[in-house]
């Protein structure tokens, strides 16, 4: 699973930094920084986090398979 915060939209509040403390956080007051790609035993605390953010920042998407099958 992949992760995409739109930071234009994210307000800080740190709902995302409280359910899924391995994959976001915060530098000081605002400064959210989170991991891109989300480790498969985290996907579970991310979907939550996801839909608690108040401004619906967190964007979610599958990993991008490489290769054709
Ligand atoms: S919950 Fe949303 S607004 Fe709050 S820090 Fe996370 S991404 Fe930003």
């Amino acid at each position: 699973m992949r992760t995409v915060v739109d930071l234009t939209r994210c307000q800080g509040y740190a709902q995302c930094v409280f359910l899924a403390p391995e994959v976001f956080g915060l530098h000081g007051e605002e400064g959210l920084f989170y991991a891109t790609a989300v480790p498969a035993d985290q996907a579970e605390r991310v979907r939550p986090a996801a839909a608690a953010c108040p401004v619906q920042a967190i964007l979610l998407g599958q990993e991008v398979s490489s290769g054709a099958r």
